[in-house]
């Protein structure tokens, strides 16, 4: 989604990239272009909704995750229900003084709570930095709790191939959001796994945050491999200032994540790169799961295998070459960047 900001009200400023034919992305369209209901009073694409900021949770001296309730009563739950199923998708957040908006991620509901509580309480949760000088981050910030945030979407920003089996997922800072929402997704899909490797420019945004270590397959059996959950590098170094153990917000919800997907899925795994600490991707680490990848046998392999790289524009280019405006839409463009001088071993690329 590149992390620039987005135009003042424009009609349907979600960029929308099909990965896979559905009736998902038809539907996303229809949602985009209808005028139907303009006063609508529950969350929708065309209209702007009041919603009630009900929690504050500081995630590091930047981020925060904010919880909003709708505060009309339900917003439309199949619409809700669809997006979540298997799409990255965003709402924007009104500054009234300025009457701009800015859109933010949802994060997906905390692993074991069931998706009926989530959709009854009618929440969301965003996890929003507060840019220097950035008009909305900097204003959703000063936001006391019972405040009123005016809310509209969902932009489908790109869906899942229906035959995903596998995401490589290159995160940078809050673009780990978009990549919680994946997770959510594969979650519902056996045998269906997905590696994050996720750079952050400070540890505060992911105190406790150990490596998994990729596991080639044993020798003589190529079919499978794992991850070791919980095994830390012993490169990570623990901040001084920081119990022993303690995980941020976001850390936690990962961690929750793999443990919740194990018995669904082939798993997740994480690993945390932070520049504070000279620890940045290399074109090493994404190599490294392609081979280990390629080592599953055939059966194993069917199915999509898909790089989704998301957060701030430097990071998306840098990885995977710039976005492109024609004819006032956000495409994808050529892939350029680091993945495209190496051998990606069929693997499809995505810049979010
Ligand atoms: C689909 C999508 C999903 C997103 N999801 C998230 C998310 O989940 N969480 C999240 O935190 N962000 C997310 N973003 C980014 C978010 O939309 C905003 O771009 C971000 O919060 C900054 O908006 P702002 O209004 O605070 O900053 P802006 O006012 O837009 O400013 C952005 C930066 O530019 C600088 N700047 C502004 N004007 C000038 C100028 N004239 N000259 C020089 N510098 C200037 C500011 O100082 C600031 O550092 C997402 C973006 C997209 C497109």
């Amino acid at each position: 989604m590149g992390w620039s900001p987005s135009i003042l009200f424009r009609p349907h400023s979600g960029i929308l990239v099909v990965l896979g034919t559905s009736a998902l992305g038809g539907a996303a369209l229809r949602y985009g272009t209808s005028s139907e209901d303009p006063e609508a009073s529950s969350l929708n694409p065309h209209t702007f909704t009041p919603f009630t900021l009900v929690s504050k949770q500081p995630v590091s001296s930047t981020s925060t995750i904010f919880t909003l309730r709708s505060r009309e009563g339900s917003s439309d739950p199949q619409l809700l229900k669809d997006v979540w199923k298997r799409s990255v998708w965003s709402v924007q957040v009104k500054q009234p003084q300025l009457q701009i908006a800015r859109a933010y991620t949802p994060l997906p509901p905390p692993a074991g709570s069931s998706d009926a509580e989530h959709e009854k309480a009618q929440e969301l949760r965003l996890l929003i930095r507060k840019e220097e000088g950035g008009e909305v981050s900097t204003y959703v910030h000063t936001l006391p709790e019972q405040s009123t945030v005016e809310l509209r979407g969902p932009n489908v920003e790109c869906e899942l191939p229906h035959d995903v089996k596998e995401v490589l997922f290159l995160a940078g800072g809050t673009g780990i959001a978009p990549a919680m929402q994946v997770a959510h997704a594969l979650n519902s899909k056996p045998g269906a796994r997905m590696h994050i490797l996720w750079a952050n420019r400070k540890r505060e945004e992911c105190v406790g945050g150990q490596s998994d270590a990729l596991q080639a397959p044993p020798p003589g059996r190529l079919s499978g491999w794992r991850s070791i959950f919980g095994q830390g590098e012993p490169t990570l170094m623990q901040e001084s200032s920081t119990p022993l153990g303690y995980q941020g917000v976001i850390v936690k919800e990962l961690e929750a994540w793999k443990q919740h997907s194990k018995p669904h899925t082939e798993g997740l795994s994480v690993e945390y790169f932070v520049d504070e600490e000279k620890r940045f991707i290399q074109p090493a680490n994404v190599a490294r799961h392609l081979k280990l990848s390629a080592q599953k046998d055939d059966a194993a392999l069917k199915g999509s295998r898909v790089i989704l790289v998301s957060g701030p524009d430097g990071f998306i280019e840098h990885w995977a070459g710039r976005k492109i405006w024609v004819a006032g839409r956000e495409v994808q463009g050529p892939l350029g960047g680091v993945l495209s001088q190496m051998d990606l071993k069929g693997w499809q690329v995505y810049k979010l």
